[in-house]
């Protein structure tokens, strides 16, 4: 187990950077999930520190000691990829014990920490088969014995669960997150999954175009998000943004999207703006006197069983909507009005460089409100 230090990591392919002088450290034992849309640089940075990858400029530190000129095998990390990269020719035992194995322990050494690992991971009773012969679901399982035989300084996880289907992928969310808090091995995990970033992390690093936009605890990046791109990534469904504008023409500053009107921060300037309010903050009943309405039709309804999730085409300028979680006993049919409200404070703003307007737009929202 140890401490992570990237140093102004760098990797160019050609003249684009893919990673662009990306600095963060995690610590002992911390669970930080990398995270970002497709190309953000999430799986160069974890194979520049892995040593898959060499970095243009950088350093990679691993427990206090400079690795970056190390190669992988040197480095004393566990890597477990999307394809899991098993030895298809080997026993699920011997998949597991290969590193061990070469790494000179004897044999009883070898075949008790295969046992224990795969014990812990319920797979004990698969070690004569081949990993043709296992499920998606197994598999994975065995590539995560595989890394914690080893007992490395760190985990590293490359998008481990996009191969199996949802609801094996919810039961090994839950699994790894238990091992590494049992284990408390320092573990960098990267997804595109912002499911998985937001239930596994301890920390989330959002990653965008090579650089980070925003890293912290997962419900500080859910609310506030620090900027558009935070607010429209975190968040299923995603948050509701109604571009508009905000003017002082009666006074106290208002945001304006076609005859959608709500209080606008003090902070907010005059000028193009953005409005977000989460789907859970939407009800289809008034909360209280100082709600914003969002009228308008049923567009789209889908019911889930526990929730409804409802598309309202509102009144706000250019045929815009917005998505609603409603308890799983309202279903409104589509084409039917609908008036949606939220509670002021629930209203986060964005200035025209997508922004979130400071201090805390909720309660600049309050305040004006
Ligand atoms: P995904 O979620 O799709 O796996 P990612 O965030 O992991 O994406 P990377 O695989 O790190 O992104 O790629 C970052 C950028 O670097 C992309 O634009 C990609 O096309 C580019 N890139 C990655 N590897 C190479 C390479 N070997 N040669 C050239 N460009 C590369």
């Amino acid at each position: 187990m140890a401490r992570i230090e990237l140093r102004g990591l760098t990797r160019r392919f050609a003249d684009t950077a893919a990673v662009d002088d990306l600095s963060l450290d995690v610590a002992d034992g911390e669970f930080c999930v990398l995270v970002g849309p497709s190309g953000c640089g999430k799986t160069t940075t974890l194979r520049m520190l892995a040593g898959l990858e060499k970095a243009s400029a950088g350093q990679v530190i691993v427990g206090g000691e400079d690795v970056t000129d190390l190669p992988a095998k040197d480095r004393n990390l566990a890597m477990v990829f999307q394809s899991y990269a098993l030895y298809p020719h080997m026993s699920v035992e011997e998949n597991i014990g290969f590193a061990l194995k070469l790494s000179g322990r004897d044999r009883a050494g070898v075949a008790q920490a295969v046992k224990a690992a795969a014990e812990r991971l319920e797979i004990g009773h698969l070690l004569a088969r081949r990993p043709r012969e296992l499920s998606g679901g197994q598999r994975q399982r065995v590539a995560v014995a595989r890394c914690i035989v080893r007992e490395p300084h760190a985990f590293l996880f490359d998008e481990p669960l996009s191969n199996l289907d949802a609801r094996l992928r919810g039961q090994a969310r839950v699994e790894i997150s238990r091992l590494q808090a049992q284990l408390g091995v320092t573990t960098l995990y990267v997804t595109h999954d912002q499911v998985e970033a937001m239930t596994m992390a301890h920390r989330i690093v959002l990653m965008d175009g090579g650089r980070i936009r925003q890293a912290g605890p997962p419900m500080e990046l859910y609310d506030p998000p620090a900027d558009l791109f935070v607010a429209g990534f975190l968040g299923a469904p995603a948050m509701n943004l109604l571009p508009g504008l905000v003017d002082r023409s009666q006074g106290a500053p208002r945001f304006r999207a076609g005859s959608l009107q709500a209080p606008a921060p003090e902070a907010a300037p005059d000028g193009p703006a953005t409005l977000g309010v989460r789907p859970e903050a939407l009800s289809p009943v008034p909360l209280g006197p100082d709600d914003v309405a969002f009228p308008g039709q049923v567009l789209h309804v889908e019911r889930l069983g526990a929730e409804t999730v409802v598309q309202v085409l509102v009144e706000a300028g250019d045929a815009l909507s917005v998505t609603a979680r409603l308890p799983g006993s309202r279903a409104p049919s589509p084409g039917a009005p609908l008036t949606l409200h939220a509670p002021v404070s629930a209203l986060h703003a964005f200035d025209a460089q997508g922004r979130r307007v400071e201090p805390g737009c909720a309660r600049a929202f309050a305040a004006a409100g």
